[in-house]
C-alpha cells in the first residue's frame, strides 16, 4: 500500500508574500493577489484542514506585529489594571500630599503624568476614599486619614 501524502500544501505566494493553504489537488492560485504560483515554493504540507487553517493564519501575522502587539496589550495591563492601583496607592499617598497630608486633583495629575501613569485620578481618589486612606476636604482637596497609630 503506498503511503498517503499529506491532503493539503501551504504555499508562499511568490508575488505578494502570502501564504496560503490549498488541497493538493486544486490550483495554484494565490487567493490574495490572484497570481497563478507557476513555481509554488511549498511551505509545508498537513494532513488535516484545522491544522492547515491555524498555520496560514499564524504565517500570515508578520513576527513583529505580532511582539508588537503582544507588547501593546502588556503595556495597557500594566498601566490599567484595577489590580495595579492598589499597588499604587502606598506609593500615591507617600509621594503625593503636601507637609500637611493633603492632596489636591491638581498635584496628584501631575504625579500620574510624571510617572506616566495611565488611571485616573478621580478612580484612583474614590478608591482612597473607599479604603479609608482620604478624607474628602472643601474643593477639589482631600486630607491622608494618618495611618500612624
Ligand atoms: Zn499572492
Amino acid at each position: 500500500m503506498a503511503k498517503e501524502t499529506p491532503s493539503y500544501v501551504v504555499i508562499l505566494c511568490g508575488d505578494c508574500n502570502f501564504y496560503f493553504g490549498k488541497h493538493k489537488k486544486s490550483k495554484f492560485n494565490c487567493p490574495r493577489c490572484g497570481a497563478l504560483q507557476q513555481n509554488p515554493q511549498i511551505f509545508s504540507r498537513v494532513d488535516d484542514s484545522n491544522k492547515l487553517h491555524n498555520l496560514v493564519s499564524e504565517l500570515n501575522i508578520p513576527e513583529e506585529l505580532r511582539n508588537d502587539f503582544r507588547d501593546k496589550n502588556k503595556n495597557s495591563l500594566q498601566k490599567n489594571n484595577p489590580d495595579n492601583l492598589i499597588d499604587l496607592i502606598p506609593f500615591i499617598i507617600n509621594e503625593v500630599p503636601n507637609s500637611k497630608g493633603e492632596l489636591n486633583l491638581l498635584d496628584l495629575n501631575v504625579f500620574l503624568k510624571k510617572n506616566n501613569i495611565k488611571l485616573n485620578a478621580r478612580k484612583i481618589i474614590e478608591t482612597c476614599e473607599i479604603e479609608g486612606l482620604l478624607l474628602r476636604l472643601d474643593g477639589e482637596k482631600w486630607k491622608i486619614i494618618s495611618e500612624s497609630l
